[in-house]
């Protein structure tokens, strides 16, 4: 059969033509790992003139970043042991083992910045002219790990979340089931027994009826209160107030409570107009909470002082109580969720874990934080911070 030197040289280049369109970079090495061949696509995945390619190393062409270190060639550096890619392409000259689909990660110098390849390559033994050789072929897949990387982080979070949920809703149902007991079991005892109980007795029933339909009732706002904040659809309603008015008219709230308990609320500021940009409803459940719990966590005569200071950018607003104080072993979990510690009420109030939890949480939300000092059979101050501009 007759070939003409007119097709052969028409086949090359039609072969020389496909190779340069193959998205993939392909490059062919000879024995002692040199490249001896490449396409377009090798060129402009490592941006190398062609003149540094052929004949040169396989580390020192593609700008391995062991030869760029250590200065040395490649093969020759005290890592080329531990190179995916070598041995891979020795397996392949000294087993005629072919490589499939592995994974090369390392950092590479192109275009004189360092940067970290996730490369994705498989070996083939060919023979050319008799000489052995070996054609790796190359995807860069760096973009692709990068996202599975994220993906699996946000995975790994999400799957943090959903566990500390299933555990807030365990707690939450467990901590809904005692009240809603005693409402049924109250309603039903009222039922039965309507004829035969007295006047008094049913007033007290209906007392405690409503006692634990509050609590339950205010358990349910305080659930509702942190999912939506934990969800992040809380919106804040900010507003430009007089501080020390809100607060004046806070506390008057606060001290019909304070004064059951035999206790006074006063306040401390050294001005009396402080214009501040905040969300009303929320700092007052912050207010609220605060000054419950030192009602609530001390005994009668307690005296509580709410303190208002200028701290740098912001207004620190303490609450000091003179009650029994938090021990230092108990003060990282009060801001937890759910976290009831060793402290107990005084006068056999109720308590739902939830309260500074959203307190923090709102305080997140605008900006500014929550400190406490504690001292067992002193008392306690908590003083958060709300950014002044
Ligand atoms: P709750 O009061 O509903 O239990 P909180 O989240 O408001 O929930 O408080 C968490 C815990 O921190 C309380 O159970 C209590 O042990 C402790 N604590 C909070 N405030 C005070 C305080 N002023 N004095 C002493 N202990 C407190």
């Amino acid at each position: 059969m007759k070939i003409s030197i007119d097709s052969l040289k028409d086949s090359n280049e039609f072969l020389n033509t496909l190779l340069d369109n193959i998205t993939s970079a392909i490059f062919v090495t000879d024995k002692d790992i040199r490249i001896q061949s490449f396409n377009d696509s090798f060129r402009s995945l490592f941006y190398k003139d062609e003149d540094k390619l052929l004949g040169e190393l396989c580390g020192n062409a593609i700008g391995c970043i062991y030869t760029v270190r250590e200065k040395a060639n490649c093969g020759s550096t005290s890592n080329c042991n531990n190179c995916t890619l070598r041995s891979s392409l020795l397996s392949a000259f000294l087993e005629k083992v072919p490589t499939h689909r592995s994974i090369l990660k390392r950092e590479f110098q192109i275009k004189d910045r360092i940067i970290q390849k996730y490369f994705q390559f498989s070996t083939r033994n060919i023979t050319f002219n008799h000489e052995d050789m070996v054609m790796v072929i190359v995807d860069d897949v760096t973009e692709i790990h990068e996202q599975k990387k994220t993906l699996d982080e946000k995975n790994q979070k999400l799957e943090i979340i959903n566990k500390q949920k299933n555990e807030l809703i365990g707690i939450a149902a467990h901590d809904l089931r005692n009240p809603l007991s005693v409402i049924n079991s109250f309603s039903e005892i009222m039922l039965e027994a309507l004829e035969d109980l007295k006047t008094e007795n049913l007033r007290e029933m209906l007392q405690i009826l409503k006692k634990t339909s509050h609590f339950t009732l205010q358990l349910l706002n305080d659930l509702l209160d942190f999912s939506k904040i934990e969800s992040g659809t809380l919106e804040l309603k900010k507003v430009k107030l007089n501080y020390i008015d809100f607060l004046k008219a806070n506390i008057l709230q606060n001290e019909f409570f304070a004064v059951q308990k035999n206790m006074k609320i006063t306040l401390e500021a050294s001005v009396s107009e402080i214009p501040l940009v905040f969300d009303p409803r929320r700092i007052e459940q912050v207010m609220n909470n605060l000054l419950s719990n030192a009602i609530k966590y001390s005994f009668p005569g307690n005296k509580i002082k709410v303190k208002v200071t200028f701290k740098n950018d912001s207004i620190a607003t303490s609450i000091e109580d003179s009650g029994q104080g938090i021990p230092e072993k108990d003060l990282p979990y009060i801001f937890q969720p759910f976290r009831q510690v060793s402290v107990k009420p005084t006068d056999n109030e109720k308590s739902t874990g939830l309260g500074l939890a959203i307190v923090k949480k709102i305080l997140d939300f605008h900006e500014g934080k929550i400190m406490v000092e504690s001292k067992p059979g002193e008392g306690s101050t908590f003083t958060f911070y709300l950014p002044l501009y």
